[in-house]
Formats: structure tokens, C-alpha cells, sequence
């Protein structure tokens, strides 16, 4: 087509000529060694996730053993470079692995995958020194670490963070309360952010700095376990800081610079929290198809109805432009383009698709969609924190729209 154009067009035809030479066709192919460890994944989930999920959805328990399975196979903390002993697989080999492990259950996926935010800003901004000893520990033992940022009074808003951390000597005493920490019963370490200027005035860039803080540090009061609405089986409680004495080695980053340095966290992990909202529709997909199968109504199986049908294809619609932007989204960070305004797109879309998708799965299963005796019931309980863990819906429209409305300003495109 472009040639076709080109062909009377001095400045398209030098284009199309280059491109000639330099551009491969726009792949969407997984390449052979993504399709494996998709493959891998979706195997341990299927026959070890999905048959332990209602277990553990009842009990609450904390998947031990599961976990300890997942690390010896190389699907736990799967970004975590080889040079510090994980498996340094791509954020979009990550994107595939949480995807499937999501399908088998998102919240035994959540215990095994929930310590990838803590590793971020590790990751992002930490030093060779930092990076061998936390990211180290993790890639060696099953063992969990927790991102400490949200506190009882500051959740979307950040900036409102009241935990402080005053500089004594070489030492930070850190004083605070953290809520809603993922792994937090568990974590051997925690990725913390603390204010150091205590002037309200100070901007959000300057006023905070982070920490990593080993988990048996004196002061440290892990509350109780939080009881939820879905993904029941992952730790979630109150972290209460109380003088605790961390190292000035331990600040993550410059002092100061901690507001970006947990921020930056989340153009890296969105697009995982993206994968598992696919993956739970991908289940809620496969369970009504196969019902839609079985079930008869009207002397017929329920697929045979046109209203079910439009529910199953508005849930593959959704679901696959979910998963296009999701996959864009984890490549973007694997290409080092900055992905803050797709991975905000791929959350806030495969979020909202998520629980359209739990909710359709419910209704095609009518009066045994309420049961917690089939399986979509619980998909529409796990489904509902997508919307609000890692900026809530409404936390991604104020990026993606502050991002569109700046680019067009600056080129006169909402296209970013
Ligand atoms: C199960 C679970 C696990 C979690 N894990 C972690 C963790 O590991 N670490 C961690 O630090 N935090 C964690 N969180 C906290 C989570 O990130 C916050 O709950 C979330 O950011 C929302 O904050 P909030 O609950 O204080 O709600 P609020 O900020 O009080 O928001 C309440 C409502 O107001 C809306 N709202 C707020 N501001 C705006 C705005 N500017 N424009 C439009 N709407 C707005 C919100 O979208 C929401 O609907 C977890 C939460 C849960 C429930």
C-alpha cells in the first residue's frame, strides 16, 4: 500500500526504499522460547495452582509449599538478573508466566509473584552492594520481601506519606505506620518510603527518601492478617516502623529522591499486574465456554443462545485487545522506551475487562455462578482488586490523561 503511494511521492519513495532494506513485518508471535515458558507455567498452574485454589481461597493459608515449588522451577522473582543468581527472564516473559499462573488462581499467584514490587526499586535504584545482598537472598530461597509505601491515611495520594525517617549519625530512625503491605507477614526485607523533610511545603520530588529495611530490624510489629474479599490466600497486614534503625547504607537511591525511585517501580511492575487481570479473565473465558457447552435451557445448550454468545465474544474482544496492550506494554520496558503511559493503559483496561469478564462468567452460570461450589465466583471476588492495588482505575485515567494532555501540548498529538 505504501508503495503503491509512494510510487508518484519523491519523499515517501526514499522512505519506502530504506524501509526496504531496514524494517521486519510488525510481529505478534511468541518467539519459540516465550511459547516454553508459557507453556511451563501453564502447566505447574494448571496442575498445581488451580487444584489447590479453593483450599487455600477457604482456609486463607499461606501457600508455602506451592511457593517453594514455583522458586525450585524458576517462575518466582523471574526478573531478577543472572549476575545476582535469579532467572533474569524479560518484563515480558514475566508478563507470560503471571498470566498463566493467574489462570490456575490470581491469588496463589499473587503470594508466589508478590514480592516483584518490592524488587523494582531494588532493581531500579539500588547499588551493586544492595543489589547482590536483596535481590541476591531471593533469587537463592523461597523467601518473600513487601513494598511499603500506602499507610492508613495516604493511599492514591502519595504525597500525603506521614511515616519519617530523621537522620542520626550514619543511621535513619524510621517512625510510621504502613497499610495493606502485600507479603508483609513474611517479608525477610522492605522496600520502605519515608518522608525526610518534614517542611509541607518541600515538593513530592525532594521530600521523601527510601529505604530497604531487613525484616527482623528491632521495632518492627507486623499486624494481623487482613481478611478480604478475594485473593484471600496472599498476606496482606499493617507494618508499624518504631524507631527502627536503618543504616544510612540502606537508602535506596539519593536521600531525597525516593518519591520517583517508588514511583518508577510501577512502569515496570503494571504491565505484571496487567498479566494477571488477563489471566483471570482468560479462566473466566474457558470456564463459560466449556459451561455454555454443557448447559441446556430451552431444549438447546445454552451456546446455541445468541445473548450468551455476545457475552462470550464481547469477553474474547475485550480479553485480546487487554492482552495486546499488556504484551506492548511489558516490551516497552524490556525496549527501555518509557512505559508509564501504556503500562497505566494495559492496568486500567485489563482491569476493567477483568471483572466485566467475572461478571459475565457469573451470569452465563446463572443461580451456580453465585456457589462457591463452581469456579467463577471466586473469579468475581479476585477479580475486584485489580481495580484498586497499584493506583486504582481512577489513579490510571489521571496518569494516561495528565501524559496525553502534556504530548499534546508539546506536538500538537494526543499520540504518544
Ligand atoms: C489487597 C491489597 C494489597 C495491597 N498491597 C499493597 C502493597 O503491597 N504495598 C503498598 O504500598 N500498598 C498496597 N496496597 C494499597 C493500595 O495500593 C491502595 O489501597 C490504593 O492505592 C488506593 O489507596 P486507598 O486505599 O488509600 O484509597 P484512596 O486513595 O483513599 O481512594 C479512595 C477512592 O478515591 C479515588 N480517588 C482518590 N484520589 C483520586 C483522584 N485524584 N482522582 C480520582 N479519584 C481519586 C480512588 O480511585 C478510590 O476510588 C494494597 C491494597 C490492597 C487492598
Amino acid at each position: 500500500m505504501l508503495s503503491r503511494i509512494a510510487a508518484n511521492t519523491p519523499f515517501l519513495r526514499s522512505i519506502t526504499a530504506t524501509a526496504a532494506t531496514t524494517s521486519r513485518a510488525l510481529s505478534f508471535d511468541l518467539t519459540d522460547t516465550q511459547k516454553e515458558i508459557q507453556s511451563a507455567a501453564l502447566k505447574f498452574s494448571k496442575e498445581v495452582l488451580a487444584s489447590n485454589a479453593a483450599a487455600h481461597d477457604a482456609s486463607g493459608e499461606f501457600p508455602w509449599e506451592i511457593i517453594k515449588q514455583a522458586h525450585s522451577l524458576g517462575l518466582m522473582n523471574t526478573q531478577i538478573p543472572e549476575k545476582y543468581g535469579g532467572p533474569g527472564m524479560t518484563t515480558l516473559e514475566t508478563a507470560l508466566i503471571v498470566e498463566a499462573l493467574a489462570y490456575g488462581c490470581s491469588g496463589l499467584q499473587l503470594a508466589i509473584m508478590g514480592p516483584s514490587l518490592a524488587i523494582a526499586p531494588v532493581y531500579i535504584a539500588g547499588n551493586e552492594e544492595q543489589k547482590k545482598k536483596y535481590l541476591g537472598w531471593l533469587a537463592s530461597e523461597p523467601v518473600i520481601a513487601s513494598y511499603c509505601v500506602t499507610e492508613p491515611g495516604a493511599g492514591s495520594d502519595v504525597n500525603g506519606v506521614k511515616t519519617k525517617a530523621e537522620k542520626k549519625g550514619d543511621e535513619f530512625v524510621i517512625n510510621g505506620s504502613k497499610a495493606w503491605i502485600t507479603g508483609g507477614g513474611h517479608a525477610k526485607w522492605f522496600f520502605v518510603l519515608a518522608r525526610t523533610d518534614s517542611d509541607p511545603k518541600t515538593p513530592a520530588g525532594k521530600a521523601f527518601t527510601a529505604f530497604v529495611v531487613d525484616g527482623d530490624t528491632p521495632g518492627i510489629t507486623r499486624g494481623k492478617k487482613e481478611k478480604m474479599m478475594g485473593q484471600r490466600c496472599s498476606d496482606t497486614r499493617t507494618i508499624t516502623f518504631e524507631d527502627v534503625r536503618v543504616s544510612a547504607k540502606n537508602v535506596l537511591g539519593a536521600p531525597g529522591a525516593g518519591f520517583k525511585v517508588a514511583m518508577s517501580a510501577f512502569d515496570m511492575t503494571r504491565p505484571g499486574v496487567a498479566a494477571g487481570a488477563l489471566g483471570l479473565a482468560w479462566r473466566a473465558l474457558d470456564e463459560s465456554a466449556r459451561y455454555a457447552l454443557e448447559r441446556k435451557a430451552f431444549g438447546t445448550q445454552i451456546a446455541n443462545h445468541q445473548a450468551v454468545q455476545f457475552m462470550l465474544a464481547d469477553m474474547a474482544v475485550n480479553l485480546e485487545l487487554a492482552r495486546l496492550v499488556t504484551y506492548r506494554a511489558a516490551n516497552d520496558v524490556d525496549m527501555k522506551v518509557r512505559s508509564s503511559y501504556f503500562a497505566s493503559i494495559a492496568k486500567c483496561f485489563a482491569a476493567d475487562m477483568a471483572n466485566q469478564a467475572a461478571a459475565n462468567a457469573v451470569q452465563i452460570f446463572g443461580g451456580n455462578g453465585f456457589c462457591a461450589e463452581y469456579p467463577v465466583e471466586k473469579l468475581m471476588r479476585d477479580a475486584k482488586i485489580y481495580q484498586i492495588y497499584e493506583g486504582t482505575s481512577q489513579i490510571q485515567r489521571v496518569v494516561i490523561s495528565r501524559m496525553l494532555l502534556g504530548h499534546f501540548q508539546q506536538n500538537g498529538t494526543s499520540r504518544l
